[in-house]
């Protein structure tokens, strides 16, 4: 672990002399018409209400690739679309194949895997999921997002909030956790006061623990730089996504500028890789 940590170490030096040198050659230009020194993916975009041929173009004209997911898991999650067994996942596979997006789904609540078979699910490119349903009062699922929810006490409420967001992370073989670090409305304000560093390590340690990047949302303008700035200390890879509905997909501003404060490179973005996908790993 300390080898590959120094290594990273040096790798990252390098990244941040080069980009310095390409800072001062073009001072006087406007940071946000450099090109970015990594592929830039949308990972986190819907086809609800479109269709795969409007996105393509999109794609095109944005110069940014799509990763698609569609909501996955059992039919008691509440979505347009919610793929639930293996048939459907193969038709929804199938419908993207050959065209130039990843595959992936968006995975509900904490019983998705029972769904589907190993191999189906290993044909797609990644599995993204987020931890804004959550078990509300009854044990129930419970979007956080919808009015209802009663939080209690802040301090008590981000503690278990936090052990949701691990016990997921050691228990599902996910690609990428989206939407994170997203608190309800009554706690947005206090984001800097609940997501103390200690708090930010226990999820930071569980994603590299099990490859799992984060996404730098432009949906959310999350997480926060502080907490950027932790993850990338302790080695863990990220993703852009913007959670948009066409046209909204590819407008990833923010998580551009993230990029670009971190000094990021293409080996500190998450790139699916044939044989190493969670599914493989951990399934
Ligand atoms: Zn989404």
């Amino acid at each position: 672990m300390r080898a590959l940590l120094s290594r990273r170490d040096f790798l990252t030096q390098s990244a941040v002399a080069s980009c310095a040198l390409a800072a001062s050659a073009s001072a006087a230009e406007d940071m946000s018409k450099v090109v970015p020194a990594f592929l830039v993916v949308d990972f986190h975009t819907h086809l609800d209400n479109s269709t795969i041929e409007d996105v393509l173009r999109l794609s095109e004209e944005r110069k940014v690739k799509f990763g698609i997911v569609e909501h996955a898991g059992t039919k008691e999650n509440k979505y347009p679309v919610v793929l639930s067994n293996d048939e459907e996942l193969s038709a929804y596979i199938a419908s993207l194949e050959g065209k130039p997006v990843y595959k992936g789904i968006q995975a509900e609540w904490t019983d998705w895997m029972s769904c589907f078979s190993r191999d189906v699910l290993a044909r797609l490119d990644y599995v993204l999921t987020d931890m804004m349903t959550w078990p509300g009062a009854n044990g129930q699922r419970q979007k956080m997002w919808e009015p209802g929810l009663d939080v209690g006490d802040p301090a008590t409420f981000t503690d278990r909030y936090v052990d949701f967001y691990v016990n997921n992370m050691e228990l599902m073989p996910i690609d990428v956790l989206a939407n994170v670090s997203w608190l309800p409305e009554p706690f947005a304000r206090d984001y800097d006061a609940l997501w103390t560093e200690a708090r930010v390590g226990k999820v930071v340690d569980a994603a590299v623990r099990h490859s799992i990047a984060i996404e730098i949302s432009s949906g959310f303008n999350l997480p926060k730089i502080a907490w950027l700035k932790q993850a990338k200390a302790a080695g863990v890879k990220f993703s852009f996504g913007s959670n948009g509905r066409y046209p909204k997909m590819g407008l990833l501003d923010h998580s551009l500028a993230m990029a670009r404060e971190l000094t990021l490179t293409q080996d500190d973005l998450f790139t699916p890789i044939e044989g190493k996908k969670a599914v493989q790993r951990r399934l």
